[in-house]
């Protein structure tokens, strides 16, 4: 099977920089920048990613997406 690259596109509009995606990655994929006067997260590690999709179900602000979607990739996996 091929390997899987995993792409993850952060809304910085939805960002408030909580923390949450930093402190629930099993990879560590996630830190805390600042930008201006605003927290917001930052993939530091996009290599380290498994492609769990942990960091979007649990931002309370919907501001993470992880490509390929979970439904995708259950098909992916199953060809
Ligand atoms: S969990 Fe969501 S809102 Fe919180 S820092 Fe991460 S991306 Fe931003
Ligand atoms: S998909 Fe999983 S491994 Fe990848 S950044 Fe999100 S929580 Fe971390």
């Amino acid at each position: 099977m091929a390997e899987l690259v995993f792409e993850i596109k952060l809304d910085p509009n939805k960002c408030t920089g909580c923390g949450t995606c930093v402190d629930e990655c099993p990879m560590g994929v996630y830190e805390i920048v600042t930008v201006g006067r605003k927290k917001q997260s930052r993939v530091k590690d996009l290599d380290m990613c498994l492609g769990c999709h942990t960091c979007e179900l649990r931002c309370p602000y919907e501001a993470v997406k992880v490509y390929p979607p979970l439904e995708d990739l259950e098909k992916i996996l199953q060809s």
